[in-house]
């Protein structure tokens, strides 16, 4: 794609990125074909080429954004499926995320959207708040049936839709809180390794047995595995909303807690349990390289991340139990299959392991999660869920494994088959409980 950047922009080293991206995109279409939004809404704006050029206008004109070109990069989900299909290598996630930063930026939402996005980038990455918040949210739920209910669904949902959708996603219970910051959990046996395990901040407060699994597992198998004092959230959910300062803070308060715990004690490897996260600690490097002090760091922080299922590939695991009879449908997150490219490996794992796993139709369309896209865009993501769901159960699963909490909330509100971590499933058959009964 031929672009008009004047030398000037291009010194900015953000704007000569996004010339480097654009001008790698040859306008083939193809990535329309696997565009989640493209297949639903059918509107060329609403496809990865469409929001190329968009974005491009934004940046070559250095015009604010208009309401026109918010609305349609809002819609992205940021899945990445256009990326795994772009034959020309067209990186669209660093392009859709300067995007996201100008937007945040440069344009004026409505008042009561600006409310809504600063509550939820204050209070999901603070798991106390977000659990106050789902308490409270639980609480209120009664109330949701006395909000306006629009006529039609929307691709352009109004602040009641919105709510409404955060409240339907509170959960009737939580679970009670297990240990945090500065946790260490010796190896069983002879000590074979030493990781540190991310504590993601949503997915502690929903669902703490995802990393006790990961916890269980691991010293099982004579791996050290250490909470990192003063670890914060990752960054992806403010990130995603375009925060860019607020999630490169983050960025770097974890890069100095868990280098510190590297030079104090060792660390084979940062371990993460949730995809989400993983795909963007992984792109610390690209997000600090501009930054003298710490972009070293954040390279070497991307090098050690791992999702778990990468780590454990990498260790004979001992089954105990078989599972021969229980059918897994796999669903692969788009944040381990299209961020990381990791594909095969949670698969082959559950089948080394003694489980049946199907592979789910159409399985690079995402499921509708996206961060907080199922309460910002309510209407597309219960789309997408049903379309899911409805795939799923055509492979006939006793369970649901994914390796991403907001998946396997997203696919469980709409399916009474138990949804639980591939991890889970791993520790299971090596010994630990059964999932899905809690
Ligand atoms: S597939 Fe790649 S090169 Fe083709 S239009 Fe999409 S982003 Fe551009
Ligand atoms: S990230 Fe997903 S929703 Fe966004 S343009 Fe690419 S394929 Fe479409």
């Amino acid at each position: 794609m031929k672009t008009e950047f004047s030398l000037a922009q291009l010194a900015d080293p953000d704007i000569a990125e996004a010339d480097k991206i654009l001008r790698a995109c040859v306008h083939c279409g193809f990535c329309t074909a696997t565009c989640p939004t493209y297949v639903l809404l059918g509107d060329e704006l609403d496809s990865p080429r469409g929001r190329i050029y968009l974005i491009k206008e934004m940046l070559e004109k250095d015009r604010p954004p208009t309401p026109e070109v918010v609305k349609h990069i809002d819609r992205c989900l940021s899945c990445l499926a256009c990326m795994t299909t772009c034959p020309s290598g067209v990186n669209y996630m660093h392009l859709v995320d300067q995007a996201r930063a100008r937007i945040e930026k440069d344009y004026s939402r409505p008042l009561p959207e600006r409310l809504l996005r600063a509550a939820l980038a204050w209070v999901l990455p603070r798991p106390g708040a977000f659990r106050a918040g789902m308490i409270l949210a639980r609480l209120v739920r009664p109330l949701a049936a006395l909000l306006p209910i629009p006529r039609t669904a929307s691709a352009t949902p109004t602040l009641w839709r919105r709510i409404r959708a955060m409240l339907a996603l509170a959960p009737d219970r939580l679970p009670a809180p297990r240990p945090s910051g500065g946790s260490v959990f010796p190896a069983q046996g002879e000590q074979r390794g030493r990781v540190a395990l991310l504590q993601g901040c949503a997915q502690q407060v929903l669902a703490p047995r995802i990393n006790q699994a990961a916890i269980n597992l691991l010293t099982r198998h004579g791996i050290e595995v250490v909470l990192v004092k003063d670890e914060q959230c990752c960054g992806a959910l403010t990130h995603h909303l375009g925060r860019h300062d607020d999630a490169l803070a983050r960025a770097r308060a974890n890069i100095a807690a868990w280098l510190g715990e590297a030079d104090r004690g060792g660390l084979d490897a940062i371990l993460v349990t949730t995809s989400g996260c993983g795909t963007v600690i992984k792109d610390y490097g690209y997000m600090l390289r501009e930054d003298r002090d710490f972009a070293a760091a954040a390279a070497k922080v991307s090098a050690l991340a791992r999702d778990i299922t990468e780590y454990i590939g990498g260790i004979d695991l001992r089954p105990t139990q078989q599972h021969g009879d229980v059918v897994i449908a796999y669903h692969s997150a788009c944040s381990l299959q299209h961020g990381q490219k990791i594909t095969q490996a949670p698969k082959e794992l559950l089948s080394k392991n003694g489980f049946v796993v199907k592979d789910v139709p159409e399985s690079h369309l995402c499921c509708g999660s996206a961060g907080t896209y199922n309460i910002l865009q309510p209407d597309i993501a219960n789309k997408l869920r049903d379309r899911k769901v409805a795939n799923i159960a055509m492979v006939k699963p006793d369970m649901i494994a994914a390796g991403n909490i907001g998946c396997i909330v997203q696919i469980a509100s709409g399916t009474s088959v138990p949804v639980v971590h591939t991890i889970e499933l791993l520790d299971w058959a090596t010994g630990g409980p059964r999932p899905g009964l809690n």
